[in-house]
């Protein structure tokens, strides 16, 4: 089977090499030539665990070749599908900007020259296939061509940090069509990835893109649930460390996704939420607990400032700040929306410095943060000299540092852990003051 992926970013990069690794003959292309002649050359726009290597073993192989050229791709290379991954960016009004994928499906239309199942990959509003379709049909009419075609939805699941085990092996994979012909296309494709009972669920297209919106709104929703318990627990002297486990084992809630941090970020939640509330008030429609979902977050955002302001009783101007991960969250470089941009510019704000390190994404960092802050060489570089350290991203190299070491670097020993990786008690016991998410401040 031969197939073309629309976009190279951390969904198509991925899809496309999780295709080509199972033997399907994958072009992937982007419209930024830097990224396809740095990809070309084994050079990854992105970091994810694993996908280097597997790029280039299929890149060996000729399974999976990279090109700027859409136009071409389509109409030579006998795709079975093409998929559109490109980026659904929020608008100023909050809805998903379908410039990009609009754009994909009229060139697919001006170019296609047999039957292809066009599939969009990207998240997209209840609706936008139908968009697609519309783009497409209108210039084949442009052009006088009568050629068949389908578009299917095939919302995508995967998690940065953990994307080629999410693609090759899906909790479950979603499938919207409208027709046998594209629902067997679909079936032959994804027939590899179903060996362990993973489920192929086909359902109508409007369910299907509906499916990954109200999936990443439950998930933010568990998310700011744990952070309104989390400080209530605060207020009332309970530790949520313990309720969490007290209610994560009632197997109707489970225990994951619900533990209290600093607020959700990157490319994601913040603005399929947004999206979400925005189709509903298009419509008519309040979805009440996702707006109250978005305000939890945001006043999240600003818990671990509060805390370090309080700690040092405003008094911030010329106090250095050591802050340990960048990313919205571990083993990714992705900085949308990361928690750390807002913590820092507080800091900054303040008259602080702060000193970072993050095992990947600094470079990412640089483009947004610049050199308003200095980077450390490793983390125990960035505690020279701190006043106080700030855990912001749960890397796993984070979790047992030297304390004795780390006490002996910083200036004050005192740490925010805004993702409760660390033991409250164990910390006091080093002789740290210590404060965590959702857990009463003993004297
Ligand atoms: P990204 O920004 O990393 O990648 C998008 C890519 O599309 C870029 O490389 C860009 O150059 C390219 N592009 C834009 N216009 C193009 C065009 N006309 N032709 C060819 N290439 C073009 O985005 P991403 O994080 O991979 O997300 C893509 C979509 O997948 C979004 O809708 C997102 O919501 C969804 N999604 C993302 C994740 C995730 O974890 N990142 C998970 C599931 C779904």
């Amino acid at each position: 089977m031969r197939i073309a992926v629309v976009g190279t970013g951390y969904v198509g990069l991925v899809t496309g090499t999780c295709f080509a690794e199972v033997g399907i003959d994958v072009t992937c292309v982007d419209i930024d030539e830097k990224k396809i002649e740095n990809l070309r050359k084994g050079v990854l726009p992105i970091y994810e665990p694993g996908l280097e290597e597997m790029v280039e073993r299929n890149a060996q192989k000729g399974r999976l070749s990279f090109s700027t050229d859409l136009s071409e791709v389509v109409r030579t290379c006998g795709c079975e599908a093409v998929f559109i991954a490109v980026g659904t960016p929020p608008g100023e009004d909050g809805s998903a900007d379908l410039k990009y994928v609009l754009a994909v499906a009229r060139e697919i239309g001006r170019n296609l020259e047999g039957y292809t199942v066009v599939v969009t990959k990207s998240t997209v509003p209840v609706g936008t296939a139908r968009k697609v379709r519309q783009a497409i049909q209108e210039e084949l009419e442009a052009r006088g061509a009568d050629i068949d075609f389908d578009v299917a939805s095939n919302p995508e699941f995967l998690k940065e940090g953990a994307a080629i085990e999410d693609f090759l092996k899906p909790d479950r994979i979603v499938v919207g069509v409208a027709s046998e012909r594209a629902e067997k296309v679909m079936q032959k494709l994804y027939k590899p990835f179903l060996m362990n009972g993973h489920p192929l669920i086909f359902m109508d297209i409007p369910s299907a893109e509906m499916t990954k919106y109200a999936a990443n709104a439950m998930l933010a929703t568990k998310i700011s649930f744990m952070n309104d318990v989390a400080n209530l627990c605060e207020i009332m002297g309970a530790d949520v460390n313990m309720v969490r486990r007290g209610i994560g084992s009632d197997a109707r809630i489970g225990n994951k996704f619900i533990y209290p941090g600093i607020g959700y970020g990157g490319s994601c939640f913040p603005k399929d939420v947004k999206a979400l509330i925005r189709t509903a008030s298009e419509n008519g429609y309040d979805m009440q607990v996702l707006r109250a979902v978005e305000s939890v977050n945001e006043r999240q955002k600003s818990v671990l400032f509060d805390k370090i302001h309080r700690h040092f009783q405003g008094e911030l101007a010329g106090k250095t700040f050591a802050v340990w991960g960048l990313s919205f969250k571990p083993k990714t470089d992705d900085m949308r929306e990361a928690p750390s941009l807002v913590i820092i510019q507080r800091l900054l704000e303040q008259g602080a410095k702060v000193k970072a390190y993050d095992p990947v994404a600094m470079a990412e960092a640089r483009h947004t943060l610049g050199e308003s802050i200095e980077y450390g060489k490793d983390e125990y570089e960035a505690l020279i000299d701190a006043d106080a350290l700030l855990l912001v991203t749960e890397w796993p190299e984070f979790r047992s540092p030297n304390f004795a070491v780390v006490g002996k670097l910083m200036k004050e020993k005192t740490v925010f852990d805004g993702r409760n990786i660390y033991d409250a008690n164990d910390m006091r016991e080093k002789g740290f003051a210590y404060y965590g998410i959702g857990i009463a401040q003993h004297a």
